[in-house]
C-alpha cells in the first residue's frame, strides 16, 4: 500500500467513550465503535483516554494517537492488598477541569476540592469550581462560610461559580464558563452533575446518564468517562465511576509547588528544597501560615495530600 493512498484512507477522529478494549470515535462522518490495530495496542498498551485525536484506517480499526496536549490521571485503586496502584488515564486534550461539589447534602469538602486543583495544577489545566445546590445554604451560616472559602480560591485565581438549578442562579455564568471548551467534569455522585448538565442543555445530562447506564457499571478497571458536545460548542467530559481521586505522579517535593500561594515562599526555607514544610524549622511557609499569608486550611490539605496522596 503506497503511503498516499495510507494517508487518503485515514480518517480523524476524538474518542469519547471507552468500551471494553474499544473506543467511540467521534469522526466527520459519524461516530463508530473502533478496535485498536495489533501493532498500536502493542505500541500504547492499550492506555488511550478519552478526549484522545486519533486516525482511523480503511478497516475502521485506530492505527494512530495524535499527541496530547496535556492529559489527567489518577492512581488507581489497587485491586487487592498489597498488589501495585497504577496510573489510570480519565481524560485528554482539556481546556478545563471542573470539580462540582455541592453546597450542602453532602457537605462541602474542601480538602477534596484542593485534591482536584492539585492534580490540574500539575496537568497544567486550569480549573473552574462549580458549587451547586447553593439555595440550600442560603439564609443559613453555611452561606456565609462558603462564600467566605469561594472568595479566598478566587484570590488564588481560582474561579468559583455558586450555583442553582432551583432558582438559576450562577447557571448564566456556567453556561458562559463552558462555551466553546473541553470541560472535564469531576465530583463525587450526588452533588448534582445531572441536573447541572442538563440546565447547561436541555436533556444533556440525561443523554449522560443514558451513556453511563450502558457502559462504566461494576467495572474496576475502566474509567467511566464520556464525552459529549455542546450544542453551543465545545464539549463536556463527565466521570461518573470515578469515586476515590488519588493523586498520580506528584512527587511529595513537588506538591507545594501545586499550591500557587505557596510558590513565593519555596525558596525561603532553611533546608531550601529538601524541606518538607511540616516540622523543620525555619519553613518559610509555615512562616507565611502564621503571618496569614497562607490559609490554614489550605496548608493542612498540602500535610493531608503530603501523606495520603
Ligand atoms: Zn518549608
Amino acid at each position: 500500500m503506497s503511503t498516499t493512498k495510507t494517508i487518503s484512507a485515514q480518517l480523524r477522529g476524538v474518542i469519547t467513550q471507552k468500551n471494553n478494549g474499544a473506543f467511540t470515535v467521534s469522526t466527520p462522518t459519524g461516530s463508530r465503535n473502533c478496535p485498536l490495530t495489533a501493532r498500536l495496542r502493542r505500541e500504547s498498551g492499550g492506555e488511550l483516554a478519552v478526549g484522545d485525536e486519533v486516525s482511523v484506517d480503511a478497516a475502521g480499526q485506530i492505527d494512530a494517537l495524535l499527541p496530547r496536549r496535556n492529559w489527567i490521571s489518577r492512581r488507581s485503586a489497587a485491586p487487592m492488598p498489597g498488589a501495585h496502584t497504577h496510573e489510570q488515564l480519565i481524560a485528554a486534550n482539556l481546556d478545563q477541569v471542573v470539580p462540582v461539589f455541592a453546597a450542602a447534602n453532602p457537605r462541602l469538602a474542601w480538602h477534596l476540592l484542593d485534591r482536584y486543583l492539585v492534580s490540574a495544577e500539575s496537568a497544567e489545566i486550569p480549573a473552574l469550581v462549580v458549587i451547586t445546590k447553593f439555595d440550600l445554604a442560603a439564609g443559613r451560616p453555611e452561606a456565609d462560610e462558603i462564600e467566605q472559602v469561594a472568595a479566598e480560591y478566587r484570590a488564588l485565581g481560582y474561579p468559583v461559580l455558586l450555583t442553582s438549578t432551583l432558582d438559576g442562579s450562577g447557571l448564566e455564568a456556567f453556561r458562559a464558563a463552558l462555551h466553546g471548551k473541553r470541560s472535564l467534569l469531576v465530583g463525587k455522585s450526588g452533588v448534582g452533575k445531572t441536573s447541572l448538565l442538563n440546565a447547561l442543555e436541555p436533556g444533556l445530562g440525561l443523554r449522560v446518564q443514558a451513556t453511563n447506564a450502558v457502559t462504566g457499571k461494576g467495572r474496576h478497571t475502566t474509567t467511566a468517562a464520556t464525552l459529549l458536545p455542546l450544542a453551543a460548542g465545545g464539549a463536556v467530559i463527565d466521570t461518573p465511576g470515578i469515586r476515590e481521586f488519588g493523586l498520580w505522579d506528584v512527587d511529595g517535593a513537588d506538591l507545594a509547588w501545586f499550591f500557587p500561594e505557596m510558590r513565593p515562599h519555596l525558596d525561603r526555607c532553611r533546608f531550601g528544597l529538601d524541606c518538607r514544610h511540616a516540622e523543620e524549622p525555619g519553613c518559610a511557609v509555615r512562616k507565611a501560615v502564621t503571618a496569614g499569608l497562607i490559609s490554614p486550611y489550605r496548608y493542612q490539605s498540602y500535610l493531608k495530600l503530603r501523606y495520603d496522596p
